[in-house]
């Protein structure tokens, strides 16, 4: 799989989350598009660095060669140069063991920073042979309601824009949220010049994993092969695993609500991997989550209670900044203080060991001198090899690191398993000098690097389940294998939600 993003950011990595939503942070270390996230979910593999590429990391590495003289004193341009890097960054991935590479272009067709993009798309097919490339142009088709019509207007318009860039699209995908009906599928075909078994309706389903078997019963996967002439005779299809998925969903007996208590709620793609992660536990029990956003700066003093208190369970996710943190530490004091479930994802654990470390072990004024660089107690800090960070790109803890984990912690037994890994994405730690007054405070350390130098994970004993992890392990959770810490989360949810409402929950069980 491959994502090529037409911005000027050299990754997504800087940008905020407001504008881009979720960083999604591969094995190696990648700073990627969200995208990614749903093709690892969808294809079931990891991704690596190099399945991203934007404008700004392609006009790097020609910038680069060129100051390397790599281009021997010639005119460096967008034709042919850039077009090269553009062209190498999808071959790259073909390899060995790669029969087809996807790639993904974003933006819109007639966006001008596209161009370089379609031109060098253009020329692959000249380079790789007409047989080996199959251009799918994604369109949507409205749905207008006061006249009952589809439009395919912006369908032609941007086939039209495609060709006039040398690009004849081989299938269209017309994405809306009605069936795109055969007579309309006629018109695409005649006006856009595709077969009409090219046109392919992607209507809205109510879940995601819906979609591939959507495009499989519009014979999508069939043709795109048969362009690309690849011999499918005496292959048999198996959706079997994911039509699992697709039902499971489809039958949910029970729900719990659960709050995120996150500073860019506004946009939920901002935590994307968290909810698809808290919906694929869901699924391991039949039980439906309920997302509540709640803004992190309105859990402060008397509105705490108000606003989490019809929670089953909460995830307090990764952030920077300092906006909103001290509502975030108040929902983890809360959490700890009501039995409530909670999950802290990187700065969730760092909010979690603030609280504990001043209601636990008194040291008041505890921070991380992220958000308060006089604290009298650093409880969470940088750690003293990257004292001097001035960079904001690329200086982060980044990728899968492994842990150890204390067997008979809950995290030891959640996970199964004495050596885990997770990916990171964070420059602050838990600072090594406190560890001891956390732990004489009650609070347990259930896994660290292998070196024991890092906390990983942290848990309250006595307490149903009030987890911190310095990783984000949202980025592994697989709608079919749900990750142990989320699947923990959900069970704990429900036993809250069961407690509080036996009646409820009796009834809606007993009826299934
Ligand atoms: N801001 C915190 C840090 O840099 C947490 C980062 C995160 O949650 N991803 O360590």
């Amino acid at each position: 799989m491959c994502k090529l993003d037409p911005y000027i950011n050299v990754d997504p990595g800087t940008m905020n989350p407001f504008e881009h939503g979720e960083v999604f942070v591969t094995e190696d270390g990648g700073e990627t598009d969200l995208d990614l996230g749903h093709y690892e979910r969808f294809i079931d593999e990891n991704l690596h660095r190099d399945s991203n590429a934007t404008t700004g990391s392609i006009y790097q590495a020609v910038i680069a060669k060129e100051r390397r003289g790599d281009y021997l004193g010639r005119t460096v341009q967008v034709i042919p140069h850039v077009t090269d890097e553009i062209k190498e960054r999808v071959m790259r991935l073909a390899g060995e063991d790669v029969d087809v590479v996807i790639t993904e272009v974003g933006g819109t067709v007639g966006d001008i920073e596209i161009v370089p993009f379609l031109e060098a798309l253009r020329q692959f097919r000249r380079d790789v042979g007409r047989d080996n490339v199959c251009y799918v142009h994604l369109t949507l088709v409205p749905y207008l309601a006061p006249s009952g019509e589809q439009k395919t207007k912006p369908t032609q318009h941007s086939v039209t824009e495609l060709r006039s860039r040398g690009i004849q699209p081989d299938v269209i995908v017309c994405r809306s949220d009605q069936p795109i009906s055969s007579s309309l599928k006629r018109k695409v075909s005649l006006l856009c010049d595709v077969p009409i078994e090219a046109v392919i309706s992607a209507v809205d389903a109510p879940s995601i994993y819906e979609i591939p078997l959507v495009l499989h019963d519009e014979g999508f996967d069939d043709y795109v092969c048969k362009v690309l002439r690849l011999d499918t005779e005496n292959t048999q299809v198996d959706l079997s695993s994911w039509e699992r998925v697709v039902k499971t969903i489809g039958s949910t007996t029970r729900s719990v609500r659960i709050g995120v208590i996150g500073k860019y709620v506004n946009l939920p793609d901002a935590y994307l991997s968290v909810a698809e992660a808290l919906r694929h536990a869901g699924y391991q029990y039949k039980t439906e989550v309920e997302i509540s956003w709640i803004q992190a700066e309105e859990v402060t003093g008397m509105l705490a209670e108000s606003r989490l208190q019809r929670l089953d369970a909460m995830v307090i996710p990764g952030g920077f900044g300092e906006r909103g943190v001290e509502g975030m530490i108040s929902a983890a004091n809360y959490a700890r203080e009501t039995g409530m479930p909670c999950l802290g994802l990187c700065l969730g654990l760092q909010v979690m060991v603030i609280d504990a470390a001043r209601s636990l072990a008194g040291l008041i004024g505890a921070n991380s001198r992220e958000f308060d660089p006089a604290t009298p107690h650093p409880v969470i800090d940088l750690m003293d090899d990257q004292a001097d960070v001035v960079n904001l790109g690329g200086t982060m803890r980044l990728g899968a690191y492994l842990a150890r984990l204390d067997p008979d912690s809950q995290v030891g037994r959640l996970y199964g398993e004495q050596v885990v890994s997770e990916r990171h994405r964070h420059r602050y730690e838990v600072n090594p000098k406190y560890r001891h007054r956390l732990e004489g405070a009650g609070i347990r350390c259930s896994g660290t690097s292998p070196d024991d130098r890092l906390v990983e994970f942290i848990e309250l004993p006595g307490h149903p389940f009030w987890i911190g992890t310095q990783a984000h392990p949202e980025f592994k959770s697989r709608p079919d294998r749900p990750h142990p810490l989320f699947v923990g989360l959900i069970e704990a949810a429900l036993e809250r939600a069961e407690e509080r409402q036996p009646h409820l929950i009796d009834i809606e069980t007993s009826e299934q």
